[in-house]
């Protein structure tokens, strides 16, 4: 049949790419164009000007998630499912049965392994994620075919690889290197080249992560990969994720609207140019031979000083305080032993460790009658007691699973959370948090933008259909069709 769909998205490119950069929120590509490099062309390609006058481009893709963070947001993006399904709900949860805290990509049975073998016990795996990736589709249907995922968070490097990845790459930044773990290397080795892949000295310590050397790092790392697993260059195709975690390191700090966070811009900028230069290069066919996705896994709030608005209330709220209230409220009213069927909570969401209606009656009054709090969401059993309407119930009901929370505080517009003094979270459903851009280019792809509606999900199932694989395992998303040729 294949003969027959003579579309040049079935011309199917030696390479495909998804870059990922972390909290870049939709309003970067448009809003601050002024700053990047020319656009230049095929053979010498500039950076983000490049990739939106060359691809097909949706400004504003959204990912529906009533929690956005980097666990579930990368997890939307490899998969094209959704929390209640993929299972990332959070980037931690609480475990009901032994009370303690599960990260999303924690794993005690795979150790980390560095250049030298093992350095770390209690590691890192995707085992919480329940649906293939599209990287695992297409080890599936050509195993040939191979697939390598970058990032210094590791989270974001084995949500985007998945299960069946040749090869997950993280920073850790204890031992200042280049690492990934058994799950991927039961014999506990690694090649021989990450020893030379090392980082430059340079980036260990926790101000550079947040810093353009690490995005510069970052991207060195990924030229490495590329050349030493020869991606694109085998006559297979190979799929490759990066994700540039230092955006949001720094956005973290100064808040996305923050004139700081133009010289990672910038960087980022400058080595998206750089590496598409590389790609030019390395690749047979040059960049004709590359499909790039460009998106986020999530935004970010503007910051705003706390409590210096008065016209409209904006500012910080401490999500470690909220969850010490909330014990201190049913502590006064029930006393310390039934209190503690609060096991804890991570992003305004309460966990219990069984129903009991008194305490969730309590629990809901208390936050209802916080000044932040927009409206607040109860679940009995994994069901939401109430209907919640529109996009906001859709966002809840395909962002809820086992392993959310029991009772979740939804915050009123630009009352972000904080983790520290000095901090900005984004964890809501909010524009700012939600919204990110979408952008393909490629012999696939059209160079148009399209204001259509975009979901961050459909990004798996456009890709499996550029590389004619089924889409992952529980992908909802839709195949861009006005974007292919
Ligand atoms: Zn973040």
């Amino acid at each position: 049949m294949l003969s027959l769909i003579s579309t040049e998205a079935f011309a199917r490119a030696p390479l495909t790419v998804v870059l990922v950069i972390d909290q870049f929120r939709a309003d970067w590509l448009t809003r601050r164009a002024d700053i990047f490099v020319p656009k230049g062309d095929i053979k010498n390609p500039g950076g983000f000007a490049y990739l939106a006058s060359k691809g097909a481009f949706y400004p504003y893709a959204s990912h529906d998630l009533l929690s956005n963070m980097t666990g579930p947001g990368h997890a939307n993006i490899s998969t094209g499912a959704l929390p209640y399904r993929h299972g990332i709900v959070l980037n931690t949860w609480f475990d009901r049965a032994t009370e303690k805290e599960q990260y999303c990509v924690g794993d005690s049975a795979s150790s980390l392994i560095g250049f030298e073998g093992e350095i770390k016990k209690g590691g890192m795996s995707p085992r919480n994620l329940e649906v293939t990736t599209i990287g695992d589709e297409l080890k599936l249907a050509s195993p040939e075919s191979r697939v390598a995922s970058i990032a210094i968070k590791d989270r974001a490097a084995i949500l985007m690889g998945g299960h069946l990845s040749d090869a997950t790459y993280w920073f850790e930044d204890g031992s200042c290197q280049w690492v990934t773990s058994r799950f991927y290397v039961p014999k506990g080795n690694t090649p021989a080249w990450m020893n030379a892949a090392r980082p430059a000295q340079s980036l260990c310590n926790k101000e550079a992560l947040a810093s353009p050397l690490a995005i510069t790092e970052t991207f060195r790392f990924a030229k490495n990969v590329i050349a030493e697993m020869k991606l694109g260059q085998r006559g297979k195709e190979d799929l490759l994720f990066l994700s540039v975690s230092s955006h949001d390191y720094r956005g973290h700090k100064v808040g996305s609207n923050a004139p700081e966070m133009d010289e990672m811009v910038r960087a980022e900028d400058v080595e998206i140019s750089q590496f598409l230069k590389f790609l030019a290069k390395k690749i047979p066919g040059g960049l004709k031979g590359v499909n790039l996705v460009l998106t986020a896994d999530h935004g970010g709030p503007a910051a705003i000083d706390n409590g210096k608005s008065e016209r409209f209330r904006m500012g910080g709220l401490d999500e470690k305080k909220a969850v010490e209230d909330v014990r201190a409220a049913l502590e006064r009213e029930f006393g310390k032993s039934r209190a503690k069927l609060l096991v804890g909570g991570d992003s305004f969401q309460f966990f219990f460790k069984s129903y009991d209606a008194e305490v969730f009656a309590a629990v809901r009054k208390y936050l209802s009658e916080l000044d932040w709090v927009e409206r607040v969401l109860v679940r009995i059993d994994g069901n939401l007691t109430q209907d919640i309407p529109a996009d906001l119930g859709r966002y809840a009901r395909q962002s809820l699973g086992s392993r959310s929370g029991d009772i979740i505080a939804v915050p009123k517009a630009y009352r972000f959370g904080q983790w520290g003094p000095k901090t900005i979270d984004h964890v809501t459903a909010n524009s700012y948090d939600r919204l990110v851009p979408l952008l393909f280019v490629g012999p696939a792809f059209q160079a148009k933008t399209f204001f259509l509606t975009a979901r961050v999900q459909d990004l798996a199932p456009t890709l499996a259909a550029t590389l004619g694989i089924l889409p992952p395992s529980a992908s909802e998303g839709r195949i861009l069709s006005e974007a292919l040729h």
